[in-house]
């Protein structure tokens, strides 16, 4: 067969077989960067669904639905993909790391396998041309959503993930990793189907169901989840210098539940929580917290103190040079800074004039002059 249909042949096998490459898995790697049209249908499928919101039209229950699911789904993919697959940062039973594995599968960002291996190379080779999706290096598109529809990028190396692929479980999902997210559809479209008769009411129906809670929903979550490729090494603050451009940015942490703390991520990655100080919020890190009391996962890995010692130095740090530069940048910061003193000072004197001042007898011995110690004065000195 020609080379160009054998390809488009194998790239519809894919679409089921994820680890099938008749060339072998590492020469597809090898290849240079190329978008793989008929292998990246479903993903062009996946957004044209949301156009079908212009037949289905809308309902509150769908618009809540798609909005509980992203949010339920992307701590699927920070808690289970991420946290979990990609750096261990807990531990579990064999069953309930399958379960987290099909909860993350629901994600529709293929198997659990291929996920951490490409993350684990992103950490290994952060904003360096190996880097698969470094906004530096292949520019933003790329980084955000270009480099998964490159043929090079679709196999899993397993030898980059022998702590995962010794679990036949997890390599079947990792193989067949369409098989979740057809199943989670397809829930989804029957849940529509049960309510259109059983509750009216809420005026929703099978179809309107699948293009908010499965395309939307789907859609958004993987540009949220992508906004850390992308973003998160373009957007925000740089707490630790370490060899790549990764940053902490709040926006990012909200939409994310919590990821977009990257720069702490980066620095040390064996922490389970990614916010590292109280103010940075990461609610995947509490609900993982929660898990872990009902005895279903354990073995949360904490920020080391050298670490969280580190980033409060360099905390302070850039405040007294933020401070330096606002001096320079706006003169009248430096009188602001003798006005502030004084009318503390003022404000501080005109509330102590507020309070009564109890009259001193002239003749009082100097213990008289404590309003508050006047008990401890002799009697007789009190009645002179
Ligand atoms: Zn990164
Ligand atoms: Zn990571």
């Amino acid at each position: 067969m020609p080379i160009r249909p054998r390809r488009t042949l194998s790239a519809i096998i894919q679409w089921i077989d994820a680890d099938h490459a008749p060339g072998g898995a590492s020469s597809m790697r090898a290849e240079p960067d190329r978008v793989d049209w008929t292998r990246c249908i479903p993903f062009i499928v996946l957004h044209l669904g949301c156009l079908g919101v212009i037949w289905t039209g809308a309902s509150a229950f769908a618009v809540w639905t798609a909005v509980v699911l992203y949010f339920a789904r992307m701590a699927a993919v920070t808690g289970v993909y991420h946290r979990y697959f990609s750096h261990k940062t807990y531990s579990t039973s064999r069953p309930m790391q399958f379960v987290l594995a099909v909860l993350g599968g629901t994600a529709v960002q293929r198997g659990p396998l291929w996920w951490a291996y490409h993350h684990r190379h992103h950490h290994q080779h952060s904003d360096e041309k190996e880097d698969a999706h470094s906004p530096h290096v292949h520019g933003f598109w790329w980084s955000h959503i270009g480099w998964i529809t490159s043929r090079r990028n679709f196999p899993t190396d397993y030898s980059k993930v022998r702590d995962l692929d010794r679990y036949p479980e997890l390599v079947f999902l990792n193989r067949f990793d369409a098989i979740v997210p057809m199943a989670f559809a397809l829930a989804i479209w029957g849940l529509g189907a049960f309510l259109e008769v059983h509750a009216p009411g809420l005026g929703t129906n099978r179809w309107q169901m699948l293009v908010w809670g499965f395309f939307i929903s789907t859609t958004a979550l993987f540009h949220g989840t992508s906004c850390i490729n992308s973003m998160a090494h373009l957007m925000g603050r740089r707490r630790y210098e370490i060899g790549d451009d990764s940053r902490n940015s709040f926006i990012l942490a909200v939409i994310t539940l919590g990821e977009g703390w990257h720069n702490n991520h980066h620095r040390y990655q064996s922490a389970t929580r990614n916010g590292f100080f109280w103010w940075e919020i990461d609610i995947t890190y509490y609900l993982l917290r929660c898990l872990s009391w009902t005895g279903l996962i354990w073995g949360l890995k904490g920020v080391p103190a050298s670490v969280l010692a580190e980033g409060e130095r360099l905390d302070h740090r850039d405040s007294v040079a933020a401070a330096a530069n606002a001096r320079n940048v706006h003169p009248e910061y430096s009188s602001l800074k003798r006005i502030v003193p004084a009318a503390a000072a003022i404000a501080v004197a005109t509330v102590n004039a507020a309070h009564p001042v109890l009259p001193r007898r002239a003749e009082a011995p100097a213990a008289h002059r404590d309003v508050s110690g006047l008990s401890q004065v002799p009697q007789r000195d009190l009645g002179r």
